[in-house]
């Protein structure tokens, strides 16, 4: 490809509205271009990286005995309703009307779909297992489009599922998934770390995500440097030091003017953090919800949505807090009534707590669980943070961002029992069939891959992934030696089936390698009067600081061979 006649251009400044490096890389290589918010197109240099991704997703999919298909983005709304995942994503679903008035989803992803295909197409065990993958559009109404190509409304995602008769053909079936993913993110070069991950309210099965560690990532994993335990901020426990226990005392009120935090209360008491009760009011589909939990950790949402097995859960407003008559500064578990509460295990531990006395101005000193108040449920609903001690082994937690670039998941049999997805065992018994899901979006992967091969000039692609594996620089315009010999290269590499990016254009030397660093293709090939002085061309990776002078004789298999291998 002629830059001349290349489609797009690259960009010199920064725009201003990209935050992440892929974002800002990605706009000023030229390589996508926004439509609307959270919604791209990619451009031709784009479009060739996205291509040879989604090969090697293919690729290994196959080799791990994937069989392709393709199902429709169009999905009639009821097959939603009969999963009653229309609900779980609920705003995130983007729906329409045909011109019957029949409602359909776009959809944002294909269990459904698929699940009752294969409620179709199999029958017994003899059928069994099944590893069916698509490589699709996807949409998602995201609240919060953000990074480019990072989270975006309109999305190619592949989706493996997976189908098997029990619980240990799942386990294969999802350890070859595993396998499966290093290998495209090596390939990729992409180094990934596989951490637990949320598996919602219905699961409570396997769950893991591929992150890829960078600063952008809008996820937050803990992890354990001594015995590796490493999980989704959302999905992280940590050992909750037990307090000391002391003799319990009778509950006693104590004023406590214009205090209505825990740190205020801490300080004007003179107590611990972790000696004080916190108090957060919620709405759980409608249903007004307190949790409790020690002063001095924070609650984590994901775990109380899920154990409340809700759809919606959101903090309560204040209106909503003065309305159900609690005051919002004092609130206290104790002698409050008709609510649900829900309380973290961190209370049962400790003595002579202080919480609020549901009064203005006023707190309780000496508040003993289960002594003075109970809790409707009572589980692990804590954020872990660093710091805090590793629940595997004991040694300290750290944190690091990252990117999610893939989960996979046990789904067990919960969408086969809904959509009547069952085979015959061998005593002629029905079962439902025992699913697996597993996903990797193919435009998010593109970005990580910059985030994490990029320096002060611009992209560094890998070999494997990069738009050209060659970017031809010819120095001196049209009509001189150089050019001559830069036409005579780029033909002979072009007939030898390399991919090469020849810049022909008549501009500076400077303005042709700065684009060559920003557009980040592995091997830059310059034909110069100097190179041509000792009849050869320099060659640089794009990778590499140092380049070296090679004779043009014999430079096309050269090359060949520095890309093969
Ligand atoms: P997230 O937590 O980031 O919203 P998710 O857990 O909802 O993602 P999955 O349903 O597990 O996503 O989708 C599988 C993969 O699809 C993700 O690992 C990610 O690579 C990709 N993906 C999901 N949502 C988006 C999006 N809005 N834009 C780009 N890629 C996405
Ligand atoms: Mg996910």
């Amino acid at each position: 490809m002629r830059i001349s006649k290349l489609f797009s251009k690259t960009l010199r400044e920064v725009p201003t509205e990209a935050e992440t490096v892929s974002h800002q890389l990605l706009l000023r290589a030229g390589m996508i271009s926004q439509v609307a918010a959270g919604v791209y197109s990619y451009l031709p240099l784009g479009w060739r990286v996205f291509r040879k991704i989604e090969n090697i997703i293919r690729d290994e999919m196959d080799k791990a005995g994937g069989q392709e298909l393709r199902m429709p983005a169009l999905q009639p709304l009821e097959l939603w309703q009969e999963s009653g995942r229309d609900l779980a994503f609920g705003k995130g679903l983007f729906t329409l009307s045909d011109r019957r008035d029949r409602k359909l989803a776009l959809g944002p992803t294909h269990e459904e779909v698929i699940t009752q295909m294969v409620s179709h197409n199999v029958q017994s065990y003899r059928d069994l297992p099944q590893l069916l993958y698509h490589i699709q559009t996807k949409f998602r109404d995201e609240p919060r489009p953000r990074g480019g190509l990072m989270r975006v409304r309109e999305f190619t995602m592949k989706d493996l599922y997976s189908f098997d008769t029990d619980e240990a053909g799942l386990d294969q079936s999802y350890n070859k998934m595993v396998q499966a993913y290093h290998n495209i993110y090596t390939r990729c070069g992409l180094p990934t770390l596989v951490v637990e991950a949320d598996s919602g309210a219905i699961g409570g099965k396997d769950s893991h995500e591929f992150m890829v560690i960078a600063e952008s990532g809008e996820d937050e994993i803990i992890y354990c440097s001594s015995c590796q335990y490493t999980a989704n901020v959302v999905k992280a426990q940590s050992i909750k030091e037990k307090l000391p226990e002391e003799m319990p005392l009778p509950l006693e009120e104590v004023n406590t003017p214009d205090i209505t935090t825990i740190e205020g209360l801490s300080n004007f008491l003179k107590v611990p953090q972790n000696h004080t009760l916190k108090v957060v009011f919620y709405v759980a589909d409608g249903e007004f919800v307190i949790a409790v939990i020690r002063g001095d950790i924070e609650i984590n949402e994901v775990k109380l949505k899920n154990i409340l097995n809700c759809y919606e859960l959101r903090m309560a407003t204040e209106t909503e807090v003065i309305e159900a008559g609690i005051v919002a500064g004092s609130a206290s578990p104790v002698g409050i009534s008709g609510f649900k509460v829900v309380a973290d295990d961190s209370i049962t531990s400790g003595t002579n707590l202080v919480a609020g006395a549901n009064k203005p101005d006023t707190h309780l000193r000496n508040v003993n669980y289960p002594r003075d108040f109970k809790a409707d449920i009572m589980a692990d609903i804590a954020l872990a943070r660093a710091g805090e001690r590793c629940p595997r082994c004991g040694s300290q937690l750290s944190a690091a961002h990252g990117i999610e670039v893939g989960h996979v998941f046990k789904l067990g049999t919960f969408l086969s029992e809904k959509l009547g997805a069952f085979f015959t065992n061998d005593e002629g018994i029905s079962h439902p069939i025992v699913m697996g899901c597993y996903g990797i979006g193919l435009g998010r992967l593109l970005a990580a891959v910059i985030e994490q091969n990029h320096d002060d000039k611009g992209i560094i692609w890998p070999l494997t992934v990069a738009p050209y594996h060659i970017h031809l620089c010819s120095l001196y315009g049209e009509g001189s030696k150089v050019s001559e010999v830069a036409e005579k290269l780029y033909s002979e590499l072009e007939a030898e089936g390399l991919e090469v990016l020849f810049d022909d254009r008549k501009e500076s030397p400077g303005v042709k390698f700065n684009d060559a660093d920003l557009l980040g293709i592995p091997i830059r090939v310059t034909v110069s009067p100097r190179t041509l002085k000792s009849n050869s061309v320099e060659i640089k990776w794009r990778s590499r600081k140092e380049s070296e002078l090679v004779p043009l004789e014999g430079i096309v298999t050269r090359l060949k061979e520095l890309i093969t291998d």
